[in-house]
């Protein structure tokens, strides 16, 4: 595993068994994800993109070990530890939950209603044991609370006295005070108003720099990831489909999924409407596959070999993939 790396997945497939399928045939399983390659580099905003059903949550709880892994395996490398997230003993496993946390998507439902501003930020710092006293649990609450630019005199209110944005950033403090090196955010300013989203992600950005920290940032939403993110990957029914540097990924986007997601972009310019790529029918589900290509049932430039032969993630020198057999003649003017 490469020092810059903290995050390396190989093979990485989660796999949910369902109820039900006859006595004698294979029992049907839910691929939320299958045999993804993936490498997270230290102090990076990855982003991870796909529309809901693609497995981007599945991805992000496998990676933070919330999610079992059926096959392949994790690295983890922040230059102190090193952990193979499939071979974790109880110790290790202690360990990585103060180095790896999670944003919650909802700053409503992740806050306890009963509990202060002050004991939920502490709350993690007592379960872990990361202090000795109750002073130093409260000067870390002070540190991260100023840093996510909380009012102090606000620690002794409840949840409900604050806006979706003030929640949010009570949750951020939250998932930071362990001073972890890994954060996954789920669809973290989906649920704010468009007006606040842009402050979360400036104060997201910021304290990513501030801190050194490496982030997986999940969503649906590509102008939110082109505003924050250093690299981007597109996830299609639990596969990944492309992944570049973010300008890159913008700038010349390869795959047909990836293009349609790009095209639906909401655009200012008068001569861009109406251009928009639709994306036709739904994602299949994930119990029932298509054969070969999983996106040729919706892509407009589906040919026989697609249907029948899977295409592979191509690396590239300039860190662009892209898994479609007519990426290169699709390209072509
Ligand atoms: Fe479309 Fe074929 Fe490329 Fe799949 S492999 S995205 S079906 S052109």
């Amino acid at each position: 595993m490469s020092e810059d790396v903290l995050i390396e997945a190989r093979d990485l497939s989660v796999h949910y068994p369902l109820r039900g399928g006859s006595m004698f045939g294979p029992k049907p399983v839910v691929k939320a994800v299958e045999s993804i390659n993936l490498d997270i580099g230290k102090g990076n905003f990855f982003g991870l993109v796909g529309e809901s059903g693609s497995g981007k949550t599945t991805l992000g709880k496998a990676l933070l070990q919330a999610a079992p892994i059926t096959r392949g395996t994790v690295g983890y490398n922040d230059g102190e530890v090193k952990f193979d997230l499939t071979q974790l003993t109880p110790a290790d496993l202690k360990e990585y939950r103060k180095r790896a946390q999670l944003i919650f998507q909802d700053p409503y439902a992740a806050l306890s209603p009963r509990m202060t501003v002050r004991d939920i930020i502490a709350e993690p710092l007592e379960v872990m044991g990361l202090t000795s006293s109750r002073d130093e649990t409260d000067a870390r609450v002070r540190e991260i609370a100023e840093k996510c630019r909380l009012n102090l005199e606000h620690l002794r209110r409840f949840p409900h006295a604050f806006s979706g944005g003030q929640r949010q950033r009570i949750s951020i403090a939250r998932a930071l005070v362990s001073r972890p090196q890994f954060v996954v955010a789920d669809e973290s300013v989906a649920a704010l108003d468009v007006s606040i989203q842009a402050d979360v992600l400036n104060l997201l950005k910021e304290i990513q720099q501030e801190m050194g920290l490496t982030f997986l940032f999940i969503s649906h939403d590509l102008s939110v990831v082109a505003h924050i993110c250093d690299h981007v990957a597109v996830m299609y029914l639990g596969r990944l489909v492309e992944t570049a540097p973010t300008r890159e990924l913008f700038a010349n986007p390869r795959h047909p999924y990836t293009k349609a997601l790009l095209s639906a972009i909401p655009s200012l310019d008068p001569d861009d409407r109406g251009k928009a790529q639709k994306l036709e029918g739904e994602i299949p589900s994930p119990t029932n596959q298509p054969t070969g290509c999983k996106f040729h049932t919706r892509c407009p430039y589906v040919t026989d070999h697609c249907r029948q032969e899977e295409p592979i993630l191509q690396h590239s020198s300039t860190g662009h993939e892209v898994a479609c057999h007519r990426w290169e003649e699709l390209m072509t003017p």
